[in-house]
């Protein structure tokens, strides 16, 4: 049984007030969700503490949006995987497609991350995806691949049993654009079989998140497919009620 997750990014929003806030509010209704839904929240660096001390005691984990290629040293304004880690973060997302895009990500970066987020015991919620040209162009079959390929490939059989992979057509983040439900069962089978030919039957177990304007009305199509084993949410995470119901989804 593979774990069913629905994770928040938060991204640039909420000073700390309001992220404590909106961490209570998530905490509060956690209940009215079946418990075999694990939430993340992936707040800011700044509140990161804060929310990690508000949720203490719940079953609700927290990430980070992002970390440093390197343990430590003359790197201003970088945050290191340790840093995160020693808050009492369990998770950090990478490889977003914002951070590929805005911040000129590539793989060589992502395996820098990839590692020092395993050499700090957090778990990576890894983030593939087409821009609409590629798509457009039936090109996202080999983007993915290769966004799995130069990176995921060169984890060891360990690494790859404590990782999640994040599917999300950049096309379909904050746009509004959902892909159907049946386009994201496509590429998340496509994906679990290209695991399964790196990693064989681990590939089974391998947590894979759709994400792009999923919200509480699209939820529980996107997550009723075999492939699909959660969501990562960017705007639906900033409210509360929003997040826990598409928790209630499965
Ligand atoms: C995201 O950026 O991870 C995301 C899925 O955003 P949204 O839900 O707003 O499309």
């Amino acid at each position: 049984m593979r774990k069913k997750i629905v994770a928040g990014n938060w991204k640039m929003n909420t000073l700390p007030a309001e992220g404590v806030e909106l961490a209570k509010g998530v905490a509060a209704g956690r209940g009215e969700v079946c418990s075999c839904v694990n939430f993340i929240v992936c707040p800011p660096f700044t509140h990161l503490s804060q929310v990690v001390e508000t949720l203490k005691g719940s079953d609700i984990a927290v990430g980070a949006q992002n970390c440093a290629t390197e343990a430590k040293g003359a790197y201003t304004g970088e945050i290191a995987a340790s840093m995160i880690a020693a808050l009492g973060c369990k998770y950090v997302i990478l490889g977003h497609s914002e951070r590929r895009q805005y911040y000129g990500e590539t793989s060589a970066t992502l395996n820098k991350k990839m590692e020092q987020a395993y050499a700090n015991n957090l778990t990576p919620i890894y983030c593939v995806g087409e821009n609409l040209e590629e798509r457009e162009a039936g090109r996202h079959f080999d983007v993915v691949k290769a966004q799995i390929e130069e990176v995921v490939f060169n984890l060891t059989a360990e690494q790859f049993a404590d990782l999640v992979i994040a599917y999300e057509p950049v096309w379909a983040i904050g746009t509004g654009k959902t892909a159907t439900a049946d386009q994201a069962q496509e590429i998340h089978a496509y994906i679990r079989e290209v695991l399964r030919s790196k990693f064989g039957a681990a590939a089974d177990e391998c947590p894979i998140l759709y994400g792009g304007s999923c919200k509480p009305s699209n939820a529980a199509e996107i997550f009723a497919k075999a492939d699909v084993d959660g969501g990562l949410i960017g705007g639906a995470a900033l409210k509360a009620e929003d997040f826990l119901s598409i928790g209630k989804g499965f």
